[in-house]
């Protein structure tokens, strides 16, 4: 289907990293390309295709992995240099379109619709896009693209390894019937595996069950999930949102020398600004950056890196005084005159709250910005604000 010529309406990219930790390996490391290799410890993080193509899954016991493939090469995850790899990959999806929607550190959306003048057909920008991804950041990225995200995000997963797939709209039942029932976005192992204990093994398959028996196999909501899914229902929301690269603030503080109290109460009162817009965009961010100029006009940059992705209030704003306090010699010295904070690293807040419900105060925070968008934001100050004439700020531009 590549090639497709009557694509239109299909424009929505989802791009995804092949065997993304393992990529980053076998790039950095020659002696490790075409060769299976597996990153992790008592886990298996990730298997590049060639340990895949022995069985080997993810997450899967290394030792398990090693009798699957046992020439399989280990080792440790570099935490750091995926983090550096998805920031410069991010950066060419932006470079494409200015909607993004970043699934995870290795995958994203792009809404490439209404750049066909500029850019050419969807599938030229995502020839385009593997190009630069392969060539700028050294790794394989496949592509799949169609009129949604759900069908883009099936059609990427039957492309890889390195491939491309574009789904035509008028063809997208035919796409999806013949497909094993595991390729829906959403259907795990235990789903698929009892389906096809039944001798169910098709999209088509499934959709041509009624909706009573398909519950009664694997339950109401499961059940119902699966059958709009097979009847291409996407039950989810085509909404691509802008994926920022960074939420930030900053104030201006003119020339009157300001307390050392006076400089944390202007600083609480950004974050908090800061982590309300985090929270209302469902955001959460692991770097912390704060700017500083000074009365000569130079300038410094400070920044933090969180063992966790958070929009809570205090962490953010613990940080942010730690890069405050180490700057106060230079403060002393050459007075400050502007104050700018922003955090970056941002991913999706849900994805990480299904994973750490209770991990801290967002919940607490979340009820303080609903008594915000009530009342007005002058309802709530922090106790250091009462007072104090907070003012103006700036939108800080994403950088
Ligand atoms: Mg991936």
């Amino acid at each position: 289907m590549p090639g497709s010529r009557s694509s239109g309406g299909a424009c929505i990219l989802h791009a995804d990293l092949d065997s993304f930790y393992a990529s980053v390996e076998q790039r950095d490391a020659p002696h490790l390309r075409g060769k299976p290799v597996l990153v992790g410890g008592g886990v298996v993080l990730a298997a590049s295709y060639e340990a895949k193509a022995h069985g080997v899954r993810t997450p899967m016991n290394i030792r398990q992995a090693r009798e699957l493939c046992p020439n399989a090469i280990v080792v440790g995850p570099r935490m750091d240099a995926y983090s550096e790899a998805s920031k410069r990959v991010f950066e060419v999806f932006e470079d494409t379109t200015p909607l993004v929607e970043g699934l995870s550190i290795d995958e994203a959306f792009l809404d490439v619709g209404g750049l066909g003048r500029i850019a050419g057909s969807p599938h030229t920008i995502a020839t385009t896009l593997r190009t630069r991804v392969l060539a700028e950041v050294g790794l394989p990225i496949t592509v799949g693209v169609a009129r949604t995200k759900f069908l883009a995000k099936v059609a990427s997963g039957v492309a890889k390894p390195d491939g491309l797939l574009v789904v035509d709209p008028h063809k997208e039942l035919d796409f999806l019937r013949p497909l094993p029932v595991g390729k829906l976005w959403g259907v795990g192992t235990k789903t698929e595996e009892k389906l096809n204990s039944v001798g169910l093994q098709t999209v088509g398959e499934i959709a041509d069950l009624p909706l009573d028996t398909l519950v009664g196999l694997v339950g109401v909501a499961a059940g119902r999930k699966l059958h709009s899914l097979a009847h291409n229902q996407d039950p989810r929301p085509v909404e691509t949102r802008k994926r920022r690269s960074s939420i930030g603030s900053q104030r201006a503080l003119g020339r009157r020398k300001k307390t050392w109290s006076e400089l944390d109460a202007i600083l609480r009162d950004i974050v908090d600004r800061v982590t309300h817009r985090m929270r209302q965009a469902d955001r959460v961010g692991r770097t912390v950056v704060v700017r500083f100029r000074f009365d000569d006009f130079s300038r410094a940059t400070r920044s933090h890196t969180l063992p966790m992705a958070t929009a809570d209030t205090e962490r953010i704003l613990h940080a942010a005084d730690t890069l405050l306090s180490d700057m106060r010699p230079t403060i002393k010295q050459s007075g400050i005159t502007m104050i700018g904070l922003s955090v970056t690293n941002l991913s999706d807040a849900r994805a990480v709250q299904l994973a750490l419900p209770f991990a801290d105060g967002t919940a607490l925070d979340t009820a303080l910005d609903g008594v915000r968008d009530k009342f007005g934001s002058a309802s709530i100050g922090r106790a250091t604000n009462v007072g104090r004439d907070t003012g103006t700020s700036v939108p800080m531009l994403p950088d």
